[in-house]
């Protein structure tokens, strides 16, 4: 049977946050008919954002800036909120330094400089915002740089919002609609061919913006592109993310970018599900997530440590941190905490009460994690042993505390594993987004193989390629919106 035609200005592949703040834009940039296709159907749909609290990045003055997306946070409270200044400088270099030096730089000057209209954007449409990740000691907050707040209700949260103000713009949004091809040629894109409820539909547009994700929960896709043993990943977002509209692009004769060997990949759980980590029933993100790790040691299952687990705050460093888990033996480690640690995990780890395993003494730890007893009791004494005094145990900054004499080093926070009743964690990698993806320019278009745009095809997302080796936290999702809008204006001005 022939496939019913139709036709919009724009049409917007994938029901992630990404396609939410994309369709809205162009709806604002005078867009009269926007439709969103979305392959899951409503209850599955929502993109990786539905199992994240969907932390923003963005430069900012600090406090008193914040101040104006927590209005409903009274003066007492906020003043015990220690909320650093975050400069564009320290954006970039940030950027600059957890890639190596690899990140297109002309792609993280647009992020950076635009950061911060993006997120005050969102407040405008009315998007609420609520306190983000921070440690709290001797009862004040503190705050990484530039990571402060996140959306209300967190990732699901956020796809609620956009959902509200996505009908209130006339945006049609077609779940249970993947995306079987796109139209065109290598030259210009003219619309994508769906796979409906009702069939195929062919959709004719001014411009198609592909924002349908990494291809992480494809094992196919994974195994044929990511070093190390990804076959064995658990993936921590949406089983709906396997990279067929990525591939469609590249068969078109789209270009790659970013790292396609690499992937955000952090310590989770030892126990959870290979697909979509459950939710905290407050929307926040997983409590599967294990990243207070800068506060203990991390050993494999031969009792050996084997990364530096307080290179720096765990904001820079935790993406990468899954990748060193899975090439462990069997793809596995082991947290291990004492008191003064354990007084400074993070609430959502302290929430998975099934894993986690204590004990009195550190033999018995080690009985109750099955590694063997005295590799990791000579792993925690040389560890012990190896801790320079001379500079305060400080969690709420990167303190200098170090290690001489083992390896790998442990660079800050280096505190003994001493006191009683002790604590372990078993862990893996988990899989975030992949770092392949398309290459974008500026205005986030598509470029071809001859190094040209391709005419009225764009990418925001995590479908597109930026990053390599590792990743500064909370940077995908405002990566989305600072893309969605450059996009919508340009298709606009140019399709
Ligand atoms: C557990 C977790 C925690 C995270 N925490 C944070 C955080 O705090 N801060 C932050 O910045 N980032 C975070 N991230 C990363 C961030 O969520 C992603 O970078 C971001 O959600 C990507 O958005 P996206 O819209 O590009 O892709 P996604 O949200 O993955 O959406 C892709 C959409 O495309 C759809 N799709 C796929 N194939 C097709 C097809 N053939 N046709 C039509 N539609 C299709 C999918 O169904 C999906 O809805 C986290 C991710 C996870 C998994």
């Amino acid at each position: 049977m022939e496939p019913t035609r139709e036709r919009c200005d724009i049409v917007v592949v994938g029901g992630g946050s990404a396609a939410f703040a994309t369709a809205v834009a162009a709806r604002e940039a005078g867009a009269q008919r926007v439709i969103i296709v979305e392959k899951a159907p409503l209850a599955e749909s929502g993109g990786n954002a539905m199992f994240s609290h969907t932390g923003f990045r963005f430069a900012n003055r600090g406090a008193a800036e914040i101040r104006e997306f927590l209005p409903h946070i009274a003066d007492e409270p906020f003043a015990k909120m220690h909320i650093p200044p975050y400069t564009q400088d320290d954006f970039m270099n940030d950027l600059v330094a957890v890639t190596q030096g690899r990140i297109d730089r002309a792609l993280a000057t647009v992020l950076v400089e635009d950061s911060n209209s993006a997120v005050h954007w969102m407040l405008q449409l009315g998007i609420p915002w609520d306190v983000g990740s921070h440690i709290v000691v001797d009862g004040e907050l503190f705050f990484g740089p530039g990571i402060n707040i996140h959306p209300t209700g967190g990732g699901r949260g956020q796809i609620a919002a956009w959902r509200e103000i996505a009908a209130a713009h006339g945006i049609e949004v077609r779940y249970d609609t993947p995306v079987s091809g796109l139209l065109g040629n290598t030259r210009r894109v003219t619309g994508v061919r769906v796979d409906g409820p009702d069939g195929e539909v062919e959709i004719e547009a001014r411009a198609v913006i592909l924002c349908a994700g990494g291809f992480q929960a494809s094992r196919e896709m994974r195994a044929r592109y990511l070093r190390g043993k990804p076959d064995f990943m658990k993936v921590r977002g949406t089983r709906h993310d396997t990279g067929e509209v990525l591939r469609m692009a590249l068969e078109l004769g789209a270009r790659g970018a970013g790292e396609w060997q690499g992937a955000h990949a952090t310590p989770i759980d030892a126990g959870s599900p290979d697909f979509e980590v459950p939710v905290r029933s407050d929307g926040m993100g997983s409590w599967t997530n294990r990243y207070s790790y800068q506060y203990g040691i991390t050993v494999n299952r031969l009792g050996r440590r084997f990364f530096d687990e307080g290179e720096a705050h765990q904001g820079y460093t935790y993406a990468k941190t899954g990748a060193a888990v899975l090439d462990q033996p069997g793809g596995t480690a082991f947290q291990i905490f004492d008191q003064t640690g354990i007084a400074l995990i993070r609430p959502h780890a302290e929430m998975h009460l099934e894993t986690k395993v204590e004990a009195g003494t550190l033999e018995a730890l080690a009985d109750a994690l099955q590694i063997p007893r005295e590799p990791l009791l000579a792993t925690i004494a040389a560890f012990n042993a190896a801790i320079d005094g001379s500079k305060p145990f400080d969690p709420t900054q990167s303190d200098g505390r170090t290690t001489a004499g083992v390896n790998p080093p442990k660079t800050n926070w280096a505190t003994a594993i001493v006191a009683p009743p002790f604590r372990g964690y078993p862990i893996t990698g988990g899989a975030t987004f992949t770092f392949g993806g398309l290459e974008i320019t500026t205005d986030a278009q598509v470029v071809g193989m001859t190094g040209r745009p391709i005419e009225a095809l764009y990418a925001v997302g995590d479908i597109s390629g930026m990053f390599f080796h590792n990743y500064p936290a909370f940077t995908g999702q405002t990566r989305n919106v600072v893309f969605a809008r450059r996009a919508a204006r340009h298709a606009l001005r140019s399709c």
